[in-house]
């Protein structure tokens, strides 16, 4: 069978990859937009202290944290090494030990079923910095030894040059569905087409204009993201763990020393990919009030993705309704890292007509399309 992947993010770099391991044929096309979440994000996989209440999205990051550990083997095994994967384990900090109380009690009801969370333990504020070294004197926090790192654009990367070790195809251009009385049949990219069993839609933010001339209108936001990079000199930061603060930002580092900040979460900004003064503001303002070391930092670069949101901020996968021979799954929103290489996973099995783990009534693309007229 043959297959098209349109979108190379984490989401449709993992749906190949999955394809392309069974020995199927398949061309992954993308048009390297330069707002791409995946390549912007570099973020944390720790989905266990969420005070979500959403169950349906809770088991995609929970089961997207715990696949990690087998993709990482797979990639290895294709001789990809730099995933930008880490367990470096987390550090949920506050002030308020009654706060922390509470995140560790939900913690240890979380590793009844997800024992890959690891070790919890509950760390003073000196110990605290002991392992992050610029944190504030009076943070101390809750230590989950199964968190991870990961720079989506070094996962991505993995992903793309394994697809390609297995057989797939990549191409590079903007893709637009080609499509015979209800059934779309493949893809064209300027004056080539290509033809497949099924096309697999995974353009991210800008999956409405793909599906628009079939007559149907999809409902994906964005929302801007706005993340920093810094340089701090004289330290091996290699093993630091993440930062999860009390509020909605994270502070990591990676591999080759950078740290990063961030990010901001910005609705109705379309696709304008600058840099503001209000989000820097937003993400040095909240990062120096924990981690006011980093005051000397240089500013390496600022990088700008835009989130793909689906209604109710759940993602969807499945077939489209009403029309054969495509695929979609879309709306990872601020846990695309943590969701995208197993939904991929699935998405993958999907495609093959092999049976799934995830309820898909719960993940219904009909819940975010509509017809146009
Ligand atoms: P994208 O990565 O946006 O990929 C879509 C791709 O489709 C693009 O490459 C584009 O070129 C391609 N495309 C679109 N239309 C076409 C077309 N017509 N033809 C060809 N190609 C097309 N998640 C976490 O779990 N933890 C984090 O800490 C975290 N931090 C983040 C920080 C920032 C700043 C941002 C922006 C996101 C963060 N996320 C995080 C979320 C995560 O990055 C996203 O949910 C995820 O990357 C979305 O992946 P995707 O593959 O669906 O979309």
């Amino acid at each position: 069978k043959t297959f098209i992947v349109i979108g190379a993010g984490i989401l449709g770099a993992s749906s190949a990859f999955h394809l392309a391991k069974t020995g199927a044929k398949v061309y992954l096309i993308d048009r390297n937009e330069p707002g791409q979440a995946t390549d912007a994000a570099a973020g944390i996989i720790c989905p266990w202290l969420t005070q979500r209440r959403n169950q349906a999205w809770y088991k995609l990051a929970k089961e997207g944290a715990k696949y990690y550990s087998t993709l990482i083997q797979l990639l290895e095994e294709d001789g990809e090494m730099n995933s930008g994967y880490k367990k470096v384990g987390a550090i949920s900090i506050h002030t308020d030990e009654m706060k922390l109380d509470k995140m560790e009690e939900r913690a240890y009801k979380r590793k009844e079923d997800a024992p890959e969370l690891g070790e919890i333990s509950r760390i003073s504020s000196s110990s605290a910095k002991e392992l992050f070294p610029p944190l504030a004197d009076n943070y101390s926090a809750v230590h989950i030894s199964g968190a991870a790192r990961v720079n989506g654009r070094a996962l991505r990367q993995s992903l793309v040059n394994a697809a390609r070790k297995n057989g797939a195809v990549i191409i590079q251009g903007n893709a637009q569905l080609i499509y015979n009385a209800g059934k779309v049949i493949g893809a064209k990219v300027e004056e080539e087409s290509f033809f497949a069993d099924q096309v697999i839609v995974t353009a991210g933010a800008w999956a409405h204009e793909l599906l628009k001339p079939l007559g149907v209108n999809f409902l994906v936001s964005s929302q801007r993201g706005q993340i920093v990079h810094l340089r701090l000199n004289d330290y091996d930061t290699s093993n630091w763990p993440v930062i999860i603060p009390p509020n909605n930002q994270y502070i990591l580092a990676l591999e080759d020393g950078s740290i990063v900040i961030g990010t901001t979460h910005e609705d109705d900004k379309g696709f304008d990919r600058i840099v503001t003064v209000g989000g820097l503001h937003e993400i040095f303002d909240k990062a120096l009030s924990i981690a006011p070391d980093l005051y000397d930092c240089e500013v390496v670069e600022t990088r700008v993705g835009f989130r793909p949101f689906t209604p109710g901020f759940l993602p969807v996968i499945g077939p489209l309704p009403g029309f054969e021979g495509v695929l979609i799954a879309n709306g990872l929103g601020a846990s695309g890292l943590t969701i995208g290489p197993y939904l991929g996973l699935e998405l993958a099995k999907l495609a093959l007509g092999k049976s799934v783990d995830i309820d898909l009534s719960l993940y219904d693309v009909g819940g975010a399309i509509e017809l146009l007229k």
